[in-house]
């Protein structure tokens, strides 16, 4: 009985307290100027997300550790970051996050897709200690998180610094110290730039990881900008770039391409050859795996949609749900469903 009561307290308590957090949390209402405009936006969500593809999330998923969420105030967590010129600058989480953040979304983007990001960004920092040796991480967008001075970023946004600075440590302030756990440990904050309807399972590309599951995402060509591409290869160039011989009728090379359950590529097969999404993607450079590969008579044309991986928060997809008014923990949970919020 006393056990009983114990248990309903503990049970009352939680439920009181999820529900502070969740309604305490600010409502998100100012409007972004038109994203579609912006094409800066574009190069910089889809750079950081071809990064995710290339190499630091397929090892973040490999190299997985479980470590236990040891959350702190932003003040209180040092960062080493490996610096272009190779030195090891030692900085707090409060001075190393904002960079991140601008480096990584567009300062444009909603308050509520900024601080998703601050907390994703933070959550893979910290899941990074001593990944580079006697440094954290780098400030390679091709193998960390990306990141910006604010000389660097004085010289990028010009007279919208004071305001673009601002807005970005605002964001920081606001989720400072709150990271996304799983179980306990730190989660793997993986994202994207925009995914095509719905965002892709871990499992089609890494391992299975129980929170990075296919979910709907709503962003559309309205507001991602070069949200459909269109590359072409004469037969040549394609054959040249998967090995292949530049023999026979080209409309028949191409023999089957099946789909994961996404509608991503999973595999197709060339001339008796077997190739995955994601190979294709890379051999040639294409912007995701939502593509369609037809030959027009000249030429092999890839009509790609979104950009990324796709697995994780899409950050047009974040930017889409924070301007229909969803605050950011309801973005993160989900895009990342299952974990949760950790407040240190
Ligand atoms: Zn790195």
């Amino acid at each position: 009985m006393r056990y009983q009561t114990t248990l309903l307290v503990l049970v009352a308590l939680f439920v009181l307290l999820t529900a502070l957090f969740y309604f305490g949390s600010p409502q998100q209402t100012d409007l972004q100027t038109d994203l579609q405009t912006d094409s800066q936006a574009d190069k910089q969500a889809s750079s950081q997300a071809d990064k995710q593809a290339s190499s630091q999330a397929d090892k973040q998923a490999s190299s997985q550790t479980d470590k236990q969420a040891d959350p702190q105030t932003d003040e209180q967590t040092n960062v080493t970051v490996l610096m272009k010129d190779g030195t090891v600058s030692t900085m707090t989480m409060a001075e190393y996050l904002p960079g991140a953040v601008a480096a990584e979304m567009p300062a444009l983007f909603d308050p509520s897709a900024l601080k998703a990001q601050a907390v994703a960004a933070r959550t893979f920092v910290l899941s990074r200690t001593g990944a580079h040796g006697n440094a954290d991480v780098c400030t390679d967008s091709a193998c960390c998180l990306g990141w910006r001075s604010q000389e660097e970023l004085k010289a990028l946004w010009g007279d919208s610094f004071d305001q673009y600075w601002d807005k970005i440590c605002t964001a920081c302030k606001e989720t400072d110290g709150q990271v996304l756990t799983y179980e306990g440990n730190l989660a793997q904050a993986a994202f994207h730039a925009s995914s095509a309807g719905v965002t892709e399972d871990s499992g089609a590309i890494w391992s299975e990881v129980p929170y990075l599951v296919s979910v709907e995402s709503p962003e559309t060509a309205n507001l991602v900008p070069n949200y459909v591409t269109t590359v072409s290869f004469a037969c040549s160039i394609f054959a040249e770039t998967l090995g292949l011989k530049d023999t026979g009728d080209p409309a028949l090379w191409v023999e089957t391409i099946s789909r994961d359950p996404t509608g991503r590529v999973a595999k197709a097969s060339i001339q008796g050859k077997t190739f995955t999404g994601t190979e294709l993607r890379a051999a040639f450079g294409l912007r995701s795996t939502a593509f369609t590969l037809t030959w027009d008579g000249d030429n092999f044309v890839f009509t790609v949609t979104g950009s990324g991986h796709g697995i994780g928060m899409s950050q047009y997809g974040a930017q889409a749900y924070a301007l229909q008014g969803w605050t950011y923990d309801k973005i993160l949970a989900h895009y990342y469903p299952g974990t949760q919020l950790t407040q240190s």
